[in-house]
């Protein structure tokens, strides 16, 4: 197989195919061997989180003094592909942890916040979970309900409940967002910074079974006279917001780059089985028809690669904006769920089966167009700002 028709080394220096090489075959060894088995069992695998933490990619793209690597963001984006391609549970975790609950910390804790927590979440001691969706409010996020009330002491108390939670049955300290006053609207709600470990929290499973990332934690988490220190604010109270918007918009990158990943492993999947496997006395790659869908597979991936990367040198830049992030998101994660059912379609009935790796990557794949703004919500940012051009 000519592999290099797919992976990103071509297209990297030689500094940055070290290490995308180093993440391939850290992804080769300790995650794709466990991610059949996870999702089949629907297991966390707690190992996981020490391997990403031995391997340096907890850190990553956390500045040094935190226990970080400083990667650059087009370091984020060749790592989340590898992580992606290996085994989305491990990228989910990943994106998760670092990009929505490390990085949000590094960006908005106080001192005191960051000495506490960084280094745990760097490490994989401790687990981190970023608590906004509610059954109420999900691309709705200003309509959340779950409320902190604020007390005579500059305490509060929370009530509410979130769901869809990742990490959130074992989180140990969480981001949580609630409203200071339902009055204000989205200027009452604000981050909070919490550990776990105290009253007043239940933390159930999500009721059926995940059409993908089955080897992911995800909780209802319930809060009743939950009690927050006043020193537990995240950023400033009434600004909790632009943590959350601030948060999801540089989580695109990494989801964008963990659907690449997913897209390039259906199509190595896929140019293996169809060049093996015999029908009408030739194998299928051999055939026009299946040649013209490995040909858009191969074509679409390279334009989400080049999206992302190109997302990833404009925030290097400082140039990076919701339109950049927006158009690689939804053009990222739809073409991999699209290059996904190909593999899928391609593998016939043994695309049916968990024997082969497709129909995960394509269960997998239906959660990117969903979790960090839907692919509507892209699509409704960028036409709103085309509207208002106009
Ligand atoms: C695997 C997984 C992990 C998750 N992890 C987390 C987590 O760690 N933390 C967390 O807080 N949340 C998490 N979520 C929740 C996720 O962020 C929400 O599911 C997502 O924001 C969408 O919200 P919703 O499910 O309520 O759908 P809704 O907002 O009800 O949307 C339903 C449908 O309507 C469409 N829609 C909504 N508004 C518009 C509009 N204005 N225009 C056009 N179409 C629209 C949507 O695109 C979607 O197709 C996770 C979800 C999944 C699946």
């Amino acid at each position: 197989m000519n592999v290099d028709l797919w992976l990103p080394d071509s297209d990297l220096d030689p500094a940055q195919r070290e290490f995308a090489r180093r993440i391939r075959a850290f992804g080769a060894q300790k995650l794709a061997p466990h991610a059949r088995a996870i999702d089949e069992q629907r297991t966390f695998r707690r190992e996981m989180v020490a391997d990403l933490a031995a391997a340096g990619v907890l850190g990553g793209p956390l500045p040094e003094q935190y226990g970080g690597s400083g990667w650059t963001p087009l370091q984020l984006a060749i790592a989340h592909e590898e992580l992606g391609a290996a085994c989305g549970n491990a990228r989910g975790f990943c994106a998760v942890q670092t990009g929505l609950v490390a990085q949000c910390l590094a960006k908005f804790g106080s001192d005191a916040q960051k000495q506490q927590w960084l280094g745990p979440l760097v490490r994989g001691e401790a687990i981190g979970c970023f608590a906004l969706t509610e059954p109420e409010a999900g691309s709705d996020v200003a309509s959340l309900r779950t409320t902190a009330k604020p007390q005579p002491d500059g305490s509060y108390l929370a009530d509410g409940q979130k769901w869809w939670i990742t990490n959130g049955g074992r989180a140990d300290v969480m981001i949580l967002f609630a409203t200071v006053d339902p009055a204000l609207g989205r200027n009452g709600i604000t981050a909070f910074l919490v550990d776990t470990e105290r009253r007043g929290l239940a933390r159930t499973p999500m009721p059926g079974i995940e059409l993908g990332h089955r080897g992911s934690d995800h909780a209802t988490l319930t809060f009743g006279s939950f009690p927050i220190a006043a020193g537990e604010v995240l950023g400033t109270v009434g600004k909790g917001f632009g943590v959350a918007m601030n948060g999801l918009a540089a989580g695109r990158l990494s989801v964008a780059a963990g659907a690449v990943g997913i897209h390039r492993a259906a199509l190595a999947a896929t140019v293996e089985f169809t060049a093996g496997r015999q029908q009408f006395g030739q194998s299928l790659a051999s055939f026009q028809m299946v040649q013209e869908r490995l040909a858009d597979m191969l074509t679409t991936l390279h334009a989400s690669r080049g999206l992302v990367y190109r997302c990833a040198q404009r925030r290097a830049a400082g140039a990076e904006t919701h339109a950049d992030l927006a158009m690689t998101k939804l053009y990222a994660t739809e073409a991999a769920a699209k290059a996904a059912e190909h593999a899928v379609m391609l593998h016939g009935a043994r695309g049916y089966s968990s024997a082969f790796p497709v129909e995960r990557l394509w269960r997998d794949s239906q959660a990117l167009r969903i979790y960090e703004g839907t692919s509507m919500i892209q699509r409704t940012i960028l036409g709103r700002m085309l509207a208002a051009e106009s």
